[in-house]
């Protein structure tokens, strides 16, 4: 608990930012959590995310906190200090330096919140002074302010990414947060980059919602303001449907998905507005290929094997990826597949395709190996991009423009 309280402390007394530590969660509290919240470190698709902050008063609608019964604690709490969560960063299983991306608070709070900056940047500097050189990804949708960026560009060996996220959505009931925060973050981290690199975080777009003429236009001027773009759908899972159904709000798909969903026609309309208007900064399918592309580096998701993602992007890249794309060894992916508890099942041009690992071992494959990890019991469908099969294959007749 000392470990604890001195990193809080640690992170008040930062000459950064002179803002109250956050409370830590009480016991009671803790008893209340779900043990997966509790459990700061879980391994997604973009990196090895740590979330030792839990609580937010933003209140999007489609918030993955519903999944962790926790939508209705509005105020931050750690559970935890920047030492003690570094510290098991370090020691995860799963970590491995200078190769492990690393994202920062993305599950349930937001990094940039006032309150919670501050433990941000303290994290960030306990990262930075271990030498670590992994990506770290930072996304909000909060205020970045020119200070903030004094202290982004700070850091000598992390390769740091801030996410912005952006929908222009503009029905408060959905999305209470005004999107012209982020669009004002945005264009001020982006002209004071200089250690860092900003991504445009399109998303969600929704059809009905925020995907007007208006709106895609909206957004390719936004990414004029960053080093790269990526744009995605929405998470729909069952729980985030309900809420939607309890509060009466317009109900996007009819059904909930375990993948993100971005019907096949959206896909094709922002396309075809890109092609016809231009960018600021390229747009990707992908996250991980956007950050990559902005720091210079092949995509560490091996997304070149599924060929059919790179249509849209940088010669320069599809060069960059191409060079570090590697087959991987066969006995290599059997003795990895079976150390964590599964079994190669294949490997083809496109993925090592496994069974029996849940996705945090898949993650860690797919990040060493720099090549596509699939379940063999959920297949990926071409052209779909691993998204839900809601909108695919689009059932509308082609535009104009697509049919000339
Ligand atoms: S070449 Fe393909 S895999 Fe590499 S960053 Fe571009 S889209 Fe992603």
């Amino acid at each position: 608990m000392t470990a604890t309280v001195d990193g809080l402390r640690r992170a008040e007394s930062s000459p950064l930012d002179m803002r109250p530590a956050l409370p830590l969660l009480t016991g009671a509290q803790r008893a209340a959590t779900r043990p997966e919240l509790l459990d700061i470190i879980e391994y997604r698709k973009s990196g090895l995310s740590v979330n030792w902050i839990i609580g937010c008063p933003l209140k999007c609608a489609y918030c993955v906190r519903h999944l962790f019964d926790n939508f209705g604690m509005s105020v931050p709490h750690a559970l935890m200090g920047e030492d003690e969560a570094a510290d098991l960063l370090a020691g995860h299983r799963y970590f491995q330096p200078g190769l492990t991306p690393i994202q920062l608070l993305n599950r349930a709070t937001d990094p940039m919140l006032p309150r919670v900056k501050p433990h941000t940047f303290a994290m960030l500097r306990q990262l930075d002074q271990r030498g670590l050189t992994n990506h770290v990804l930072l996304i909000t949708r909060w205020r970045i302010e020119p200070t903030d960026c004094d202290v982004l560009n700070a850091f000598a060996n992390i390769k740091l990414t801030v996410l912005v996220t952006h929908s222009g959505i503009d029905d408060e009931r959905i999305e209470p947060v005004d999107s012209a925060i982020a669009a004002d973050s945005l264009r001020t981290a982006h002209q004071r980059a200089e250690r860092y690199r900003v991504v445009l975080y399109w998303r969600p777009i929704i059809p009905g919602v925020n995907d007007s003429d208006g709106h895609l236009d909206r957004a390719m001027e936004l990414s004029h303001h960053a080093h790269a773009t990526v744009f995605t759908g929405l998470f729909f899972k069952n729980q985030i449907r309900d809420y939607y159904q309890a509060h009466g709000l317009p109900m996007p798909y009819a059904e909930g998905a375990r993948r993100k969903v971005f019907p096949e026609r959206l896909e094709r309309r922002i396309l075809a507005r890109a092609w016809a208007g231009g960018t600021g900064s390229p747009l990707f399918r992908k996250t991980s290929c956007a950050v990559t592309y902005a720091h210079g580096v092949a995509d560490y998701n091996g997304h070149y094997g599924i060929r059919e993602l790179c249509d849209i992007c940088p010669s320069a890249q599809v060069r960059r990826c191409a060079r570090a794309w590697t087959r991987p060894d066969e006995r290599r992916a059997t003795a990895l597949a079976a150390e964590l508890g599964g079994a190669l099942v294949r490997i083809d041009d496109r993925a090592v395709v496994v069974d029996g690992l849940d996705e945090q071992p898949r993650y860690l494959m797919q990040h060493s190996l720099g090549y596509q990890v699939h379940d063999v019991r959920k297949p990926h469908h071409h052209r779909q991009h691993g998204r839900a099969d809601i909108g695919w294959p689009s059932q509308a007749a082609p535009t104009a423009e697509e049919r000339r």
